[in-house]
């Protein structure tokens, strides 16, 4: 028998915990069953060699952090654009049409943010990078469009 490294009560090798004093020796655990023999020795060798170790989960936080701070950065060009033409009384659904998907940016991020960290946490991590993105996809992308449009209009109006 092996013993115990806690309570050296006796305990077999390969015991994943002990009955007397609940010491647990798990895969990932420090200790382990004291062999008392040579046998047991290659036995617990065996063992060790034996378990999976545990997978390292991907972990995307550094590019959500990164791509967040991008996001809080573009705020600053964001307030001079939407927020001042925010400000403005009365809009016209026009306004509403064209501005919409650049007024919602700092509430995108509000809430895509949190939501990419759970998916992150999750393990599911291109989810989260796609949620975390959105923000800048959506207003960024919508501002392109729009660029977009108005060159093609001048250009067209100029011909
Ligand atoms: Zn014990």
């Amino acid at each position: 028998m092996a013993l115990c490294p806690n309570c050296s009560a006796a305990i077999a090798v390969t015991a994943g915990a002990c009955a007397n004093c609940k010491a647990e020796f798990g895969a990932n655990a420090a200790w382990h069953p004291l062999p008392q023999s040579a046998a047991e020795q290659d036995e617990l060798a065996r063992l060790q060699s034996a378990r999976p170790k545990e997978p390292a989960r991907p972990d995307a936080q550094g590019t959500l952090l990164l791509v967040l701070v991008m996001e809080l950065f573009g705020l600053l060009p964001w307030y001079l654009v939407a927020g001042i033409s925010g400000t403005a009384s009365n809009h016209s659904a026009k306004d509403f049409f064209f501005m919409g998907p650049i007024w919602v940016y700092p509430v995108l991020i509000l809430i895509c943010t949190p939501l990419a960290f759970q998916f992150n946490a999750e393990g599911r991590i291109s989810t989260a990078t796609k949620v975390v993105l959105a923000p800048l996809m959506i207003s960024g992308g919508w501002v392109v469009v729009i660029m977009a449009a108005f060159l093609v209009l001048s250009l067209a109006s100029v011909v």
